[in-house]
């Protein structure tokens, strides 16, 4: 088992992430707080990954069309399916195009409680209701409900890890082992270390 301060996790700028110019923005949050970047790539993904991507974890397909159709629910409305999966076919659809729709960033972070800390910082997955202070909660303001009327994913602009066990499986998926660099930050000693010395002169 690594120790907690090394846990790592996946992070994707979206296509309209990368579209608003909020490359500096979403990264400088991320570093700000104490996490290491240990990869970094620039690229164009296909539909075929996107689908790989959100099928990693098999119970995806299920928990989300139940969790969706709660969301319904919760508002009174009346969900387009009670299938789970019917309502995430459409989901991982609208997402393959979303997704392919332009260049993406992909990333691996380092640092203690990386996953909990990245998705505290990124925010909820509907931008609407996201906290103010967050990346989702600050910079975009869409919805499921004008998402839904215009038949497509919801634009939240960064995509996070959920959990340890998701952001290893994400991670071997997008990099090579080699494309992940280890090395330190002169800061961690501050961060992590159990005496603070060699401050004063
Ligand atoms: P994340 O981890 O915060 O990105 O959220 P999830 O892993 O639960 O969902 C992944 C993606 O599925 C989201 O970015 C949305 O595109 C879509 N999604 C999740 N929940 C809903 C929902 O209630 N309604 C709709 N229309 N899409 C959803
Ligand atoms: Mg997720």
């Amino acid at each position: 088992m690594p120790h907690i301060k090394d846990e790592r996790t996946f992070v994707i700028i979206k296509p309209d992430g990368i579209q608003r110019t909020l490359i500096g923005e979403i990264m400088g949050r991320y570093e700000r707080i104490g996490l290491k970047l240990v990869g970094l790539k620039l690229l164009v993904t296909t539909p075929e990954q996107i689908e790989k991507h959100y099928t990693l974890d098999p119970n995806w397909l299920r928990v989300t069309g139940e969790k969706t159709i709660k969301n319904y629910r919760d508002k009174g409305l009346t969900p387009p399916s009670d299938d789970p999966y019917v309502i995430t076919k459409r989901i991982l659809k609208n997402l393959m195009v979303y997704m392919t729709s332009g260049p993406v960033l992909v990333m691996v972070w380092e640092g203690a409680h990386a996953v909990k800390i990245v998705r505290k910082i990124t925010g909820g997955t509907e931008p609407l209701s996201s906290d103010v202070g967050t990346i989702r909660g600050d910079f975009v303001l869409d919805s499921y409900q004008i998402s839904d009327i215009d038949g497509r994913s919801i634009r939240n602009l960064v995509h996070a890890s959920g959990s340890p066990e998701e952001a290893e499986k994400e991670i071997a998926l997008w990099f090579k082992q080699e494309e992940l660099i280890g090395y330190k930050l002169l800061q961690e000693q501050i961060l992590y270390d159990v005496n603070m010395d060699g401050i004063m002169e």
